[in-house]
């Protein structure tokens, strides 16, 4: 009794006095090979300061809806000690400049502002965490989708921007500093790929970026502290990073760190990342790092808003969406970061916490627990967005407002508890050790034309918690007549289920109109019939590997010029039976000016050009532009699609030449 209340007095003390940091138990640096849950391969020479980041923006709303969460032994904890306990050294904080509307009403997301990553990173130091300011200089969400000026700041010049945006950084990391937290580093934007703080023209967006810098580096010197700046970019699978550092070097952006995002699902090899990020870092002599990383551990949605990546993914995955698969993913990018050498600063995980909300016992059907959930997230600002959002990004917000679309992307389970993946940067040091045995059976993905035979497969991949794979047998729970009620149907994805090895498994049936154009959807490597003419040497017309810009697939055709972009592309389809015909092009994009966009079509080597004009209106909002009747005598259509804008970016994709019945 009396070493209890010692402790409290002690505790409370410590408290009062603001120097209450626990030191944590760092397992990691004195033992290993563990035995556990997980099998994670040890990274060889991993520094014992390598940044272990958790992104934890969410946290507050979190809490305020009602969650809690636990420690490996099953009691209640502050997450942000659970995290420090497993490994975790940094917190990352995003701020908004002002995501409510004029009647208080937050955006959601979290309603991060400086006073949430105050908090947050005060809480944090007391586990030994620094933490890391994520300005997005937005309102709200700040992403290659979209990249808002603040309410505040949208009347202003590039020069008053440039004056507001270096006061607000220096007023709030002062905010920050005074209040207690241990900032140690500051991201100016976020995934700042396509655009800054309303800007899309680099010279603008520099100017903003270096104001933004300076504020960082005179706070830094005022107060005394050693604060990293970080610029934040994202898609290492299309976007050439050495070219963005040369536009950040020439414009004399100063900083210190080029973070880029990583998530597997996305954004391409991890060879490909590392070489981005060694590239810059040798030949700009920056440090580098990964500012964001996920993975899900599962396929369900735990909350009813929809997730970025499970049931709706209809494409491969690069790892099993298991606790498994999730820490492969985690550790494979913390091997390849740190192969970079010393360059290479650390990791952070996007949003490790960020679960359903609770509802009620009463809450027992979906639509029930939905709405309870939803008061919480109007309430609270838990979900990703709340329909206050609606006035500010009307397009998606208000459109798609909501939950989590990333809990099965956390490191702890529905209910708060952690996972077995949320110490993977710490077996990444000692390694980690388990029996073997079977992870995960994967799905099947086959496209079919309206009105064929559809040939399930007889065999899927089976991955074992090692890693290894092999094809193992399947029974689909499908007899003829569903296959042939399937081939009767309209264009569309169909499911089918099956087993493999005891574990569920679902063949997803892709039922296609039938389509002309050789390789359509651009997914295979041979793309020597399309006809590529950059008129206005575009600055970046190429084909690009990224599922969130195709419309299916991985690929598509992107174009992206700050000032320019002028195009055409184009395939000659032969062979075909007399008849007529319908042409299609799926296409989206943005920030055009005075654009002139139309697909076109000719027929039988006819002098006479058929044409549909066509526009965009913003990120994944595809617009179908149709060109109707092409009848041929001879079988021979030329088709293609023709693009001029002052700036710009887009993507085409499903490219169709069908029967017209
Ligand atoms: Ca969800």
């Amino acid at each position: 009794m009396k070493v209890v209340s010692i402790f409290l007095i002690m505790s409370l003390l410590l408290g009062v006095f603001g120097c209450s940091s626990a030191k944590v138990d760092e397992w990691w640096l004195k033992k290993g090979p563990l035995e556990g849950e997980l099998i994670v391969a040890p990274v060889e020479g991993l520094s014992k300061d390598f940044i272990r980041g958790a992104d934890v923006s969410s946290l507050l709303a979190q809490e305020a809806s009602g969650v809690r969460f636990y420690n490996f032994d099953g009691e209640e904890q502050d997450m942000l000690k659970t995290l420090a306990e497993a490994g975790f050294n940094y917190i990352r904080v995003r701020i908004w400049n002002d995501p409510f509307d004029a009647n208080g009403n937050g955006y959601g997301g979290g309603n991060c502002t400086v006073d949430t990553a105050l908090e947050l990173g005060v809480r944090a130091k007391k586990y030994g965490m620094k933490l890391l300011v994520n300005f997005h200089y937005s309102d709200f969400w700040a992403d290659p989708g979209k990249q808002q000026v603040p309410k505040a700041w949208a009347g202003k010049s590039l020069d008053e921007k440039a004056d507001a945006l270096y006061e607000y950084t220096v007023e709030s990391l002062k905010t920050l500093i005074d209040g207690g937290a241990d900032v140690g580093m500051v991201q100016i934007g976020n995934e700042t790929t396509t655009g800054f703080c309303g800007e899309n023209a680099w010279p603008r967006i520099t100017q903003l970026m270096a104001s933004g810098a300076n504020a960082v580096r005179d706070v830094a010197k005022d107060k005394k502290k050693d604060i990293q700046i970080a610029v934040h970019f994202t898609n290492p699978e299309s976007r050439d990073f050495v070219q963005a550092a040369r536009v950040l070097d020439v414009n004399n952006v100063d900083y210190d760190i080029f973070a880029s995002s990583y998530y597997p699902f996305w954004h391409g090899t991890l060879d490909n990342l590392a070489g981005q990020l060694r590239a810059v870092a040798e030949q700009f002599d920056k440090k580098v790092m990964v500012a964001e990383v996920a993975y899900a551990y599962s396929w369900e949605d735990f909350d009813g808003h929809a997730n970025t990546i499970g049931e709706g993914a209809v494409f491969e995955q690069p790892y099993p969406l298991t606790v498994q698969g999730q820490a492969r993913a985690i550790a494979d990018v913390v091997a390849a970061v740190a192969s970079i050498g010393e360059a290479a600063l650390g990791v952070f995980y996007w949003e490790p916490g960020w679960i359903p909300v609770p509802v009620s016992a009463s809450a027992t059907t979906p639509e029930l627990a939905w709405q309870e959930r939803s008061v919480l997230w109007e309430r609270h600002g838990s979900g990703w967005a709340s329909s206050f959002a609606a006035e500010y990004d009307p397009a998606d917000a208000g459109v798609w407002y909501g939950g989590s679309a990333c809990d099965n992307q956390a490191l702890f389970d529905a209910y708060g508890y952690p996972l077995p993946s949320l110490r993977v940067f710490g077996y990444c040091y000692t390694g980690s050790t388990s029996e073997r045995r079977l992870d995960e059976v994967s799905n099947a993905y086959i496209s079919v034309r309206l009105r064929n035979p559809i040939f399930l497969p007889e065999t899927v991949e089976a991955t074992y918690n090692d890693g290894a794979t092999e094809n193992v047998a399947v029974q689909w729970e499908a007899d003829a007549a569903k296959l042939d009620e399937i081939s009767n149907s309209p264009v569309g994805v169909y499911r089918i289920n099956g087993t493999a090895q005891g574990l569920p498994v679902t063949c997803f049936v892709s039922m296609e109109e039938e389509n002309y154009i050789e390789n359509h959807s651009f997914e295979l490597d041979d793309r020597s019939m399309w006809v590529l003419n950059n008129i206005g040497d575009t600055e970046q017309l190429r084909f690009q590997e990224k599922a969130t810009d195709a419309h299916s697939g991985k690929y598509s055709l992107h174009f992206w010029d700050p000032s320019y972009v002028e195009f055409s592309v184009t395939q000659t389809v032969t062979g075909l039976r007399p008849g007529t015909y319908n042409f299609t092009v799926h296409i989206q994009g943005g920030d055009m000016v005075n654009e002139e966009i139309y697909i076109f079509a000719s027929v039988d080597g006819d002098a006479q050009v058929f044409k549909t004009h066509a526009t965009v209106d913003g990120w994944v909002n595809w617009q179908m532009p149709t060109i109707e009747g092409l009848y041929t005598h001879t079988g021979v259509i030329i088709v293609g699609v023709y693009v001029k804008s002052n700036g710009g970016w887009g993507t085409m994709d499903d490219f169709l030449l069908n029967p017209a019945n």
